[in-house]
C-alpha cells in the first residue's frame, strides 16, 4: 500500500454549471474535501487473468461498504460528455468510460479529453452490437475492431477494460477476453438513464438502489441528456450521504491486433467520416431501445480473422487475487 496523494489539498469551489467552459488542467488534485467527492481510493487492476467485476457473476468484490465506482458507456457525444466531465471535475473525481469504437473515431478530440482529465477509458465494442446475437467470429471482430478504434482515437491503447453492450455476455467471448487479458465489468446499480428523461428520476433511481446495495459499480451513459443534467446534484448527494469514489486504473494498457489497427486507421481517415459524425449521435441516443442487434454488425471485415476460442474453463482464475495489482489508499 502506498499513498495515492500526489500533492497538497486543494480547495474545491462550487459545482460548475452544466455549460461551463473547461480550462486545462481542470482538477489536478483528487483529495476528498468537505465538499468534493475526490477519489478515496485508486485501484490498479492487473487484467492479465481476465477478471470479471460487478454484477451477480462477479469473481471479486473490490468495494468496501459505502464505496462506488462511476462508469459511463456509449460515448463520446460532446454535447453531453463534456458537461458530464465538467461535473466530475467540479468534484475532482474520476470515472471509467467504456467507449464505442464508432463513436470514438467520430470524435477523436473528445475521446482524448477523457484521458486529459484523468479518467480511465475502456472498450464497449465497435458498433454496440449484442454479441449474443452474432457468430463468435463476428463477435470477436466487434471486440477487436472496437479496441483498435478506441486506440486510434485516443492515440494510445485504452485500458484492457471491457463492458458488453446490453450486458449480454456470451461464454465464448468471456473466454476470448480472458485470452486477450481484458477485464470485464458488469454493473451493480443501473441509472436507467436511457429510460428516464427527467434528471430527477435518474437521481432518485441511483440513490435508491445504492441505499439497497450499499456499494457498487454504477452504470450511466454519457450520451444521455438526463445523466448530463442529473450529475451535478447527484454527485453532491453522493457526497452528502458519505459515499466514497473508487477509481480504477490499469496496470498495463490493452494490446491491439495489427490487422484491426490498420482497419481502424483507414476508417478514421476516410473522407466520408464527416457524414458519420452527423449520424452517430442520433443513432447512439436510440441504441438502448430502438436498435436491433442485427443492425449493429461491423461494416467492414477484418483481413486476418482469428481462430475460434476454446471452450470456457470451469474456474476462470487460478489466482484469486491475481487481478489486483495495487491499491493506493
Ligand atoms: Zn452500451
Amino acid at each position: 500500500m502506498r499513498s495515492w496523494i500526489k500533492g497538497g489539498l486543494a480547495a474545491i469551489g462550487m459545482v460548475l454549471p452544466l455549460a461551463s467552459a473547461w480550462a486545462e488542467p481542470a482538477c489536478g488534485n483528487t483529495n476528498p474535501t468537505a465538499t468534493a467527492l475526490g477519489v478515496s481510493r485508486t485501484i490498479e487492476v492487473d487484467a492479465a487473468t481476465g477478471p470479471r467485476f460487478g454484477g451477480k457473476k462477479k469473481e471479486f468484490e473490490i468495494l468496501e461498504p459505502g464505496e462506488v465506482i462511476l462508469t459511463f458507456d456509449d460515448g463520446p457525444i460532446r454535447a453531453y460528455t463534456r458537461p458530464i466531465l465538467n461535473a466530475l471535475d467540479a468534484h475532482c473525481t474520476r470515472a471509467t468510460f467504456f467507449l464505442v469504437g464508432k463513436m470514438a473515431v467520430s470524435d477523436p478530440t473528445m475521446a482524448k479529453e477523457y484521458l486529459k482529465r484523468g479518467h480511465t477509458v475502456g472498450v464497449h465494442t465497435w458498433s454496440h452490437a449484442n454479441l449474443t446475437h452474432l457468430t463468435p467470429l463476428k463477435a470477436r471482430h466487434e471486440i477487436e475492431l472496437g479496441t483498435s478504434a478506441v486506440a486510434a482515437a485516443l492515440g494510445q491503447p485504452p485500458a484492457p477494460f471491457f463492458r458488453f453492450p446490453y450486458l449480454a455476455e456470451p461464454k465464448s467471448m468471456i473466454v476470448h477476453l480472458h485470452e486477450r487479458h481484458m477485464a470485464t465489468f458488469n454493473i451493480d446499480v443501473d441509472s436507467k438513464d436511457y429510460r428516464f428523461h427527467d434528471p430527477e428520476e435518474v437521481h432518485h433511481k441511483v440513490m435508491h438502489d445504492l441505499a439497497m446495495t450499499g456499494r457498487g459499480i454504477i452504470l450511466f451513459h454519457d450520451i444521455q441528456a438526463s445523466t448530463a443534467r442529473a450529475l451535478p446534484e447527484l454527485l453532491n448527494d453522493l457526497k452528502a450521504h458519505g459515499y466514497k469514489i473508487v477509481h480504477m486504473i490499469a496496470k498495463e494498457p490493452a494490446t491491439t491486433d495489427p490487422a484491426f489497427d490498420d482497419m481502424a486507421k483507414r476508417i478514421i481517415s476516410r473522407k466520408h467520416l464527416a457524414s458519420a459524425q452527423d449520424s452517430m449521435p442520433r443513432r447512439a441516443l436510440t441504441w438502448p431501445t430502438l436498435v436491433t442487434p442485427t443492425d449493429e454488425k461491423p461494416d467492414t471485415k477484418p483481413q486476418r480473422p482469428k481462430q475460434p476460442p476454446a471452450e470456457p474453463e470451469a474456474t476462470p482464475s487460478a489466482q484469486p487475487l491475481g487481478w489486483l495489482s495495487k491499491i493506493f489508499q
